[in-house]
């Protein structure tokens, strides 16, 4: 049997879809208490996956999905700047 190198694969918490991280967005609670979106992907904190796709935002807002998978609120202005990056 041959080995399949595995690509490092993160789960929407809109969609719940496995993709490879490059094509998701990361949102982050810094360690600090603040929700960013992490365009490096290199902050540190408790980070949550997103398609690009305002579908997926719409998703992950429902239900509060991406607010429990940070443990933190949602700012406004996090909120807005994800809708204008997806649309
Ligand atoms: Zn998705």
């Amino acid at each position: 049997m041959g080995r399949i190198r595995k690509i490092p694969q993160r789960i929407c918490v809109g969609c719940q879809k496995a993709r490879g991280k490059k094509e998701l967005i990361r949102i982050v609670r810094t360690p600090d208490l603040q929700v960013k979106i992490d365009a490096t992907g290199k902050l540190s904190g408790r980070g949550a996956y997103l398609c690009r796709d305002l579908e997926c935002l719409d998703l992950a807002m429902t239900g509060k999905k991406l607010q429990r998978a940070l443990h933190a609120d949602l700012p406004p202005e996090v909120v807005e700047n994800l809708k204008a990056q997806l649309a």
